[in-house]
Order: structure tokens, then sequence, then C-alpha cells
């Protein structure tokens, strides 16, 4: 066998990988971020904050400084900083005075946070299934969820694109809802204009060290009703001790955490604000030669971004049609992998399959909140409610991880050449 030969035979039959070292792992962290926190560790003052009521209740100048910064980059009247964005959802949902017993609508197709943060104040997780082409949740599926139970709805902006929020927002205004954007993975990208996460009641995004900028962990949130923000910084910061000197008299949900983020992290979060707009760009630069060097390979559909927005590829996101490739996606996905393609997977959440939904236990082993007189019905999780989101992740969906790595022109060549390898080769793929 020559060489040649040996080339194009998969890897996964024997033959040589197409990628055979690793790619250097991402990274938007340098000397700028090395010098900010630094600075801040020399201070001695690491984090500023006081759960009461005094001029150290909203945090240090880092804090302060950072929330200013991301008022002006996103355009809103209030950024409110969290240890993560895992908490900037709990606060968000009690912030909007849900209640035990009350729905909040929410896509499966998403970190499994954004529907405990519904559970976290004993409310109950109603799944809506997913447009098949942007992974958003579907209005129509969205409306045909509606209760009289329900208080709000969680969009969320996955993968690297904004749900369709004008026509979330004319459900709930139809309905008397609230809107919370879960933008952790589509920081910057654009809806009609606007920027994805700011067109909610609420918005935010994750700062966690996965995500498009990082301070390790942390999170921002947004908005631009004044009662809200109020109410959100009650929540990171112990509002039970806070609410009678500061006059509050809307106890609703006014039970506290610390969800309080340090001057550290907030000094690295400064400097990494200014680099989103070019990682966004070198994003969409290596997305868009993706997409021309993987056209044309049959049954294999690439990433598509809904009209007049943006998509700042937290996943490239692909389907396979098993019809017309002749062999399933995981078998496609073995080979891949095989000839060294880092960051694909077949599986994303379905969240409403996950145990805690499944078995309905939360809270202690009685079922609590679905079974409890809090709740008016029995909401159903049962595979079936889902249809889209469940047969992606049987069938067909293919992600590419833009997260991963650090996105070289030579690199995503020569992912496209492990695609275009195994795409020659489909003949010779059988499903066990
Ligand atoms: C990362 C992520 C979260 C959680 O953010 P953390 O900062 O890690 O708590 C929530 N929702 C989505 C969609 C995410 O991608």
């Amino acid at each position: 066998m020559s060489n040649q030969d040996f080339g194009s035979v998969l890897a996964l039959h024997g033959g040589e990988k197409t990628i055979k070292e690793k790619f250097a792992r991402y990274s938007p962290i340098g000397e700028e971020e090395v010098k900010a926190a630094s600075e801040v560790v020399s201070s001695g003052v690491l984090s500023q904050y006081l759960g009461c009521w005094s001029d150290d209740f909203y945090g240090g100048p880092k804090v302060q400084e950072f929330e200013r910064q991301c008022e002006t980059y996103f355009g809103v009247k209030h950024a409110i900083t969290v240890n993560s964005w895992t908490s900037g959802l709990v606060a968000a949902v009690g912030a909007l005075g849900v209640e035990p017993g009350d729905e909040v609508i929410v896509s499966p197709w998403t970190m499994c946070a954004s529907a405990t943060a519904i559970l976290h104040w004993n409310a109950i997780p109603v799944f809506a299934d997913i447009e098949n082409d942007t992974f958003c949740l579907d209005p129509v599926a969205v409306e045909k969820c509606i209760s009289p139970r329900t208080k709000a709805i969680m969009a969320i902006d996955i993968g690297g694109q904004s749900a369709d929020l004008d026509a979330l927002r004319e459900i709930a205004d139809k309905h008397g809802l609230k809107i919370i954007s879960d933008t952790a993975q589509a920081p910057g990208a654009l809806y009609k204009g606007k920027l994805a996460g700011t067109l909610a009641d609420i918005g935010g995004y994750s700062l966690n060290y996965h995500k498009h900028i990082h301070t390790g962990e942390g999170g921002v949130l947004v908005t631009n009703d004044d009662e809200l923000a109020d109410r959100m910084r009650l929540i990171r910061n112990h509002a039970e001790a806070v609410v009678e000197d500061k006059g509050v008299t809307n106890l609703v949900n006014m039970l506290g955490h610390n969800f309080r983020l340090g001057e550290i992290e907030c000094a690295i979060g400064i400097e990494q604000l200014k680099k989103l707009d070019p990682l966004i760009k070198s994003r969409q630069v290596a997305a868009d030669q993706l997409s021309e060097g993987l056209s044309g390979l049959k049954g294999l559909k690439l990433p598509v971004t809904r009209k007049d927005c943006t998509h700042v590829y937290y996943v490239y996101k692909m389907m396979i049609d098993p019809e017309v490739t002749g062999v399933s996606r995981n078998k496609i996905f073995e080979a891949l992998v095989a000839e060294g393609v880092e960051g694909l997977s077949t599986k994303f959440a379905n969240l409403h399959l996950l145990p805690l939904y499944q078995k309905k236990v939360a809270y202690g082993s009685n079922g609590f909140p679905w079974r409890s007189d809090v709740t008016s019905r029995e909401v159903s999780y049962e595979k079936g409610i889902c249809p889209v989101a469940e047969d992606l992740h049987d069938t067909s969906y293919l992600g590419f991880l833009m997260c991963l790595h650090e996105m070289q022109y030579s690199e995503i060549e020569l992912i496209i050449q492990a695609f275009k390898k195994v795409w020659d080769n489909l003949d010779k793929l059988v499903d066990d």
C-alpha cells in the first residue's frame, strides 16, 4: 500500500489521522489582565462588599467600573455583576416575583442552570420545543405551553445567536408575561441591530472560563428596569438583612444570597470586555472559512443565522441527514473524531430527560415542588414533548465547539480536510 493510499484510508479503519497534533487551547487572557489583577492584589482589597445598607452595599471600585463599562457596551441602564451566570439567572427569576408553583417556559436545549434557576424559587420549568434551524425557542411551541400559572418565558440565545425576541415579546405582551434572556453563549450577537440579551426584561451573560470572554467565574445581568435592577442587587447581597434600612417594602423573594463578584474578577472583566468585539470577529471569520470549506458535502447542513441577525459562534451547529449520507450521524461523528477533530459533539441537553425531571425529585424526596399544594396541574416531562430537540439529539445534531481552540486558518483547513476525507469514504462506513 503506498503512502497515498494509506492517507486516504479512514483513521477509524486504521489509516493515518488527518490532524496529528492537538491545537492550542483558546485563551483570551493576556498581559493586560495580568497587570489589572495584580494591581488589585497589591491593593489588598480583593472585595469591598458589605452585606448591610451602606456605601459598600454595591461593591468596590472595580465592581463599579466594570458595571458602568458593561452598561455602556450593552447600551442598558443597569449592569449588575454576579459570581456566576447561574447566580444571575437565580437573581433574575427571583426579581420577577415568581412564586412557588408558578410556571416559567424554557427551552430544553440549554445548559441545566437555565431551568434550575426556576426550580430554585420552587417554580415549575415548562419545556417548549425549539426551532430546528436556530435551536432557539420556537414561539409557536411557547404559546402552546402557556397556562394560567405562567409568569415568564426564559429565552436562550443558544450557541451564539438570539432567540426570536420580537415574536416572543408579542406572546409575552398578549399574556402579561416577562422575558428573561439567557445570553451566556451570545454576548455581542445582534438581533435586528440590538444586542442580544438587552431586549428582554432581564438578560445577561456568563463570564466562566468557556465563554467568549471570562473572569474565571462570573456573570453580568442587564436590564433597563430600575425596580428589577434594585431587586437583583438585593438578592445578590443578603437582601433580608438590608430591606429594613433601605426602606424596601416588597418583600417577595427578598431572601438574599452572596452572589458577589470580587474586585480581581471585575478588574479582569474590564480588560476582557475591550477584547470582545475582535474576539467575535475572529470567530465569525473562522466560521465563514468553515462554511466555505464544508459547503456541498451531501447531507451536511451548515449553521443558519436568523434573518437580520448576527451569530457569534459559541458553537458551530451542523445537522446530518442520515437518509442522504447513508450512514448514521453517530458513525460519521466517530470517523471525524478518529481523524483527530476535537470539539465535536452529537449531544446537547434535552433537559426534560434528565433524572431530576423524569423522577421529579428536587427538594427532598417527595416530589416537591411538583407534587405539592403550590402547583395546580401536572406538568409533563415525557419523552415526546419536544420532538424537534429530541430528534436533533437522537439523529442529526453535530456541533463544533468554537470555544475550545484558537481558530487559526491552517487549523480550520485541517478540519475541513478531515470532513472531506470522511465524506469521500461515506460508502465505507457501516453502522454497528
Ligand atoms: C454557561 C451557561 C450558563 C451558566 O453560566 P455560569 O457562569 O457557568 O454559571 C447558563 N446558561 C447557558 C446557556 C450557558 O451556556
